[in-house]
């Protein structure tokens, strides 16, 4: 037998313990046909061979949690890369401003809020950029927006509207919108700018698309599958240009209720080659940097002291039981957004509700993002099935750790965030993701945070006892995210009769022991070279 392509003079990790390593591998037709000397001898003479020169080959990454279309179209936009601090970050609003004099919102996305005092940059910032148009730009982690006295002016927020329930507004003095809005206050204004369109998002996942294939992924779950997203994917499948593999999650609009499940089970049967729509994507809480994750006591004021707030639950629980169990009943995955560990604890109980009522389903229910679980809570996923979504970058002290998280949360809850390594330790089942755009899609930078807690450009380490072993991070970003994705006869490992789809590396960094400066090469997808480094 002659294979169509093999790939030799390396490593390859399989993900697959039981042959965890092999020197080659050959495959034809899309899929492994021969693993090893057996590879070896199936090179003929029309086939092409891949010398790894030393380096490593993994199979194609999958990111578990990820958004391509809307991230895709943000970098099509005003967006922030390059950028480190707030002069910059005007200075690049009003050149894009300039640059385009026919468009009547200025709409963009990317800003961090460590660059400005508190993260909250005012409307007299902006309009010190652009004054003549409303401008709205949401920053880094989608969690909050900063708008100009136009934009806010338009939404018609007075000193006397009142904060929506999921969200807030900040407030002067005076009362008066300051110009940050965070979580649902920002639809206050959104809902008045154009709407993005099925156009838009289809230029969008194909920039997306293009950017995870240099990062090796070679497929994903889109964490927010909304009505236009969806028809991206169907037209950008039919016109036979959707590489990756996809599963879709479809989002839960939290201002319905159970009526909206007839609406998701005709969307779900409405899928295309290497398009799945068969999860759910439930937003249970914020994020702990604006006091919006959900939390099982209150954060900190200053001081130190216990405050008010314990944050904000985005579907009240008893509601949440009721959603998850009719879902599961449905046969849906639910892909859970949880940063607190209140909302950890909700997703749990509901998965917990689901399983009494309906019995094992398998419809392999998962946690993201996990920043905050209650020590109580760690044991609960392995019992209950529920695989947890790691975003491994996140798990360092970066600014906003420690200036805008660690002093709100205390010691003690401190300690209890990103515990991947208690979660392996109890038997749960790890899947990894990067949450691009929030954070960069480079996963060698997100495994080396993973193996050593520390951020991309340094600094102390973050609960180092949680620090995975290399070969289970890199299990998690492959096997680990395909069985999140019902994947794993296809994909996530290298084995006889799965698909050729692989990421080659630069180096071998389990021989180095460092992850952080590693490049893909090439990503290949069904045997086919898809992306290779220039
Ligand atoms: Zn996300």
């Amino acid at each position: 037998m002659t294979a169509d392509l093999v790939i030799t003079g390396g490593r390859l990790f399989t993900a697959d313990p039981t042959r965890l390593f092999v020197d080659a591998l050959a495959c034809d037709g899309g899929r492994i046909v021969a693993l090893g000397e057996e590879a070896l001898t199936s090179v003929g003479p029309g086939t092409e061979v891949v010398d790894l020169n030393g380096a490593l080959a993994t199979p194609g990454f999958i990111d578990a949690h990820v958004h391509p279309a809307s991230s895709g179209l943000d970098r099509l936009r005003l967006h922030f890369e390059g950028c480190d601090d707030a002069v910059s970050a005007v200075t690049r609003v009003g050149e894009y401003a300039r640059a385009h004099p026919d468009l009547t919102w200025i709409i963009g996305a990317g800003w961090q809020q460590s660059w400005f005092a508190g993260g909250r940059p005012s409307r007299e910032l902006l309009d010190s950029a652009v004054s003549d148009r409303p401008a709205l730009v949401v920053n880094t982690d989608g969690h909050g927006a900063w708008a100009n006295s136009m934009a806010l002016e338009l939404a018609g927020i007075e000193p006397t509207t009142p904060d929506p329930p999921d969200g807030r507004i900040e407030r002067d003095e005076r009362g008066a919108a300051q110009g940050t809005l965070h979580e649902g206050a920002v639809r206050l204004v959104e809902r008045h700018a154009p709407p993005d369109t099925v156009d838009d998002m289809v230029a969008g996942l194909l920039r997306g698309q293009e950017e995870l294939l240099r990062y090796g992924m070679t497929g994903w779950q889109d964490a927010i599958v909304d009505q236009r997203i969806h028809e991206a994917y169907l037209r950008v499948a039919g016109e036979g240009k959707l590489v990756g593999r996809v599963v879709g999650a479809m989002w839960w609009d939290r201002a319905r209720g159970l009526e909206q499940v007839d609406e998701l089970l005709d969307r779900r049967e409405r899928g295309a080659p290497g398009f799945r729509p068969m999860s759910v994507k439930l937003m249970l809480d914020g994020v702990a940097e604006n006091f919006t994750a959900s939390m099982l006591t209150p954060y900190l004021i200053e001081g130190g002291v216990p405050g008010g707030s314990s944050g904000i639950d985005f579907i009240d629980p008893g509601e949440l039981r009721e959603v998850v169990a009719t879902l599961d009943a449905h046969g849906f995955q639910c892909h859970f957004h949880a940063i607190g560990d209140g909302a950890v604890r909700s997703a749990l109980d509901a998965v917990e509700e689901a399983l009494t009522r309906n019995g094992p389903k398998g419809n392999r229910h998962h946690i993201a993002h996990i920043q905050v679980i209650h020590p109580d809570d760690v044991p609960r996923f392995p019992a209950l099935g529920v695989t947890a979504n790691a975003q491994p970058l996140w798990a360092c002290n970066d600014d906003y750790q420690v200036e805008l998280t660690r002093p709100f949360i205390g010691e003690e809850r401190y300690r209890w965030q990103y515990p991947f390594g208690s979660l392996l330790a109890v038997g749960a089942r790890l899947g990894m993701g990067s949450d691009w755009g929030v954070s960069t899609c480079n996963v060698m930078k997100e495994i080396h945070v993973a193996v050593t807690r520390v951020c991309p450009d340094g600094g102390a380490p973050l609960v180092i006892e949680q620090a995975l072993d290399p070969v289970d991070a890199l299990t998690a970003f492959t096997a680990g995210s395909a069985y999140i994705n019902h994947a794993e006869g296809d994909s996530g490992s290298l084995a006889v009769g799965m698909l050729a789809d692989l990421a080659v590396l630069d180096r071998d960094p389990l021989r180095e022991g460092a992850f952080r400066d590693v490049e893909v090469t090439k990503t290949i997808v069904g045997g086919e070279i898809v992306h290779e480094k220039s």
